[in-house]
């Protein structure tokens, strides 16, 4: 699974985090290769592993549940797959 220190720390310029944690975020089972230069996710691992706020009509903001960290946004039927999201 990917926790958000290690997202964060990898990742540092995209995300621009204010704190560090170690909640588990993502599991690598739901990764997938986009042609974006971060990680990208088709599902959280938990449904509580993040909370979301609504930014656009496509988008959600995305934070670390636990914590509160920025880690990016969802956005809306952008997955691999007609329905899915992409984080
Ligand atoms: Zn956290």
């Amino acid at each position: 699974s990917v926790s958000c220190s290690f997202f964060l720390s990898s990742y540092h310029n995209h995300f621009k985090p204010t704190r560090y944690c170690k909640h588990p975020l993502f599991s690598s089972r739901s990764k997938y290769e986009h042609s974006s230069p971060w990680p990208a996710f088709i599902e959280t691992l938990r449904e509580d592993s993040v909370t979301k706020h609504m930014e656009t009509l496509s988008a959600f903001k995305v934070l670390c549940g636990k914590c509160g960290n920025g880690l990016g946004h969802e956005f809306i039927n952008d997955g691999p797959e007609e329905g899915q999201s992409r984080f």
